[in-house]
């Protein structure tokens, strides 16, 4: 059994960890940048450890810095929360080394879904389906030209490595089309070290649903439903609600047992989500994050679930704590992501933040790590909290979203809560009607 763990992570989702070993007693530990030396998740946690300097990539990223301060402390597993450390197979190869346990997949699982391109391959394996493209790498501008002709314009050049949106470009005719696969190819090498790119056809105007999946060591894997991520900016998510609005249960139940099936399939353990486009009634996977994400708290919102205490359960040998008939979908739950930033022009806003005051009352969450006098660092993503809201149906939600976003007093730095205020009263997103490409367009965004 775990008994110590060691929290790979800051801001909120290091709070989100340290909550959940409390209410498991299980002792935290936080490690920190000099940095991050007054962050909240520091004084929450039952240990600290100062693992570096303020460059995540000789803190936060640090591998031998983490496992050092595991063996300082006496950590016995580790929760990588997301971004950082989560999605790296060689941190899980070198904690297996050190007889430290991971909070999340094998190493080997990782490695398969971190390639894009041997996911993809996987995915069609495991029976899921997939968006019409390339089979594997494209090598060169020849390649590309005779495949996206057979395809159909427009395509999409991506990165067999990429993240976060990028080494991703359009064409939108074969003119388009050399200087989309050059430049992905270099964004590619610079961002990721790495220059393999596909091609997979472009869809105009899909939504971004995502399928949460559980999977224990005794051969157990449940889907906790979808999320509906639709509303982007540059590939980003910034507003996700559960469920879709697009969805029956009888798709739901559909495409959820397809990704559990590949799961059992594959022998995944801990969680994971299954990232899907969604147009004219069809789903095609993208990519499955092999790890808690971001918006987990909406499924949480209307399962009733916990996932890390899951996640910490799984780690542990334990079987998942519910089946798939114990899951049953309550109400309707929107996340809003609160970034410090300007909310029109979205630079960074790093700074002191004054005056502090969430909002709270029924059927609000607020998971953040900010406190008032807090200094935000610039070092880091400016993501510095999340509200989610939970209510009966959809048009409640959106009520006491506007109530919550009512209540927020910060000041001191600029954050993107006017963004969600402009956003709630507009026609179409009062009735989910967007794609992935909406937010833009109502953000006056050109390319
Ligand atoms: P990343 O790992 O960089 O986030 P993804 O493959 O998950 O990349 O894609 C991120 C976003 O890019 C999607 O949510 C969607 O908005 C857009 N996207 C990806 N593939 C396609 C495609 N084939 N057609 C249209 N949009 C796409």
């Amino acid at each position: 059994m775990v008994s110590k763990i060691l929290i790979a992570n800051r801001g909120e989702i290091a709070l989100r960890v340290i909550r959940a070993c409390r209410e498991l007693g299980i002792k935290s530990v936080a490690v920190h940048s000099s940095a991050d030396d007054k962050a909240m998740h520091v004084r929450l946690a039952d240990e600290s450890v100062c693992i570096g300097p303020a460059s995540a990539a000789k803190s936060y990223l640090s591998i031998p810095a983490i496992v050092a301060a595991c063996e300082i402390t006496g950590a016995d597993a580790v929760h990588p929360g997301y971004g950082f450390l989560s999605e790296n197979a060689k941190f899980v190869d070198i904690l297996d080394e050190h007889n430290i346990g991971f909070i999340g997949p094998t190493a080997e699982h990782i490695r398969i879904m971190g390639d894009k391109i041997a996911a993809k391959a996987k995915a069609i394996e495991l029976g899921i389906p997939v968006v019409p493209g390339s089979d594997g790498e494209v090598k060169n501008v020849d390649e590309a030209l005779k495949l996206a002709r057979d395809m159909g314009f427009p395509v999409l050049v991506k990165a067999a490595s990429g993240g976060g949106g990028r080494g991703m470009k359009i064409a939108n005719n074969e003119a388009d089309l050399p200087e989309a696969f050059t430049t992905a190819r270099t964004e590619a090498k610079a961002a990721f070290g790495d220059d393999a790119v596909y091609i997979e056809k472009y869809l105009e105007k899909p939504r971004h649903i995502e399928i949460q999946v559980a999977c224990d060591t005794h051969g157990n894997a449940v889907h906790l439903g979808e999320r509906d991520c639709s509303l982007q900016r540059r590939h980003q998510k910034v507003l996700e609600e559960a469920p879709s609005t697009v969805l029956d249960d009888k798709a739901r139940a559909a495409i959820g047992k397809i990704v559990t099936d590949a799961m059992k399939g594959l022998g995944y353990r801990g969680v994971g989500t299954v990232e899907f486009l969604f147009e004219d009634g069809e789903f095609y996977f993208i990519e499955m994050n092999t790890r808690l994400q971001v918006e987990h708290p909406v499924t949480e919102a209307i399962t009733g679930i916990d996932l890390v205490r899951e996640q910490i359960r799984v780690a542990q040998g334990q079987k998942l704590s519910f089946t798939q008939e114990d899951v049953s979908f309550k109400g309707h739950a929107i996340e809003c992501r609160i970034n410090a930033e300007n909310p029109e022009t979205f630079t960074p806003s790093p700074g002191v933040v004054q005056t502090y005051h969430p909002p709270g009352g029924l059927g609000v969450r607020m998971d953040s790590s900010m406190y008032s006098g807090y200094a935000i660092p610039p070092y880091y993503d400016s993501l510095i909290g999340k509200l989610i809201v939970h209510a009966d149906d959809r048009e409640a939600c959106l009520m006491r979203l506007n109530r919550a976003l009512g209540e927020f007093a910060i000041d001191g730095v600029e954050t993107t809560i006017p963004l969600f205020e402009k956003l709630l009263p507009d026609e179409d997103f009062r009735a989910a009607d967007y794609d992935i490409h909406w937010l833009e367009k109502f953000l006056g965004m050109k390319d």
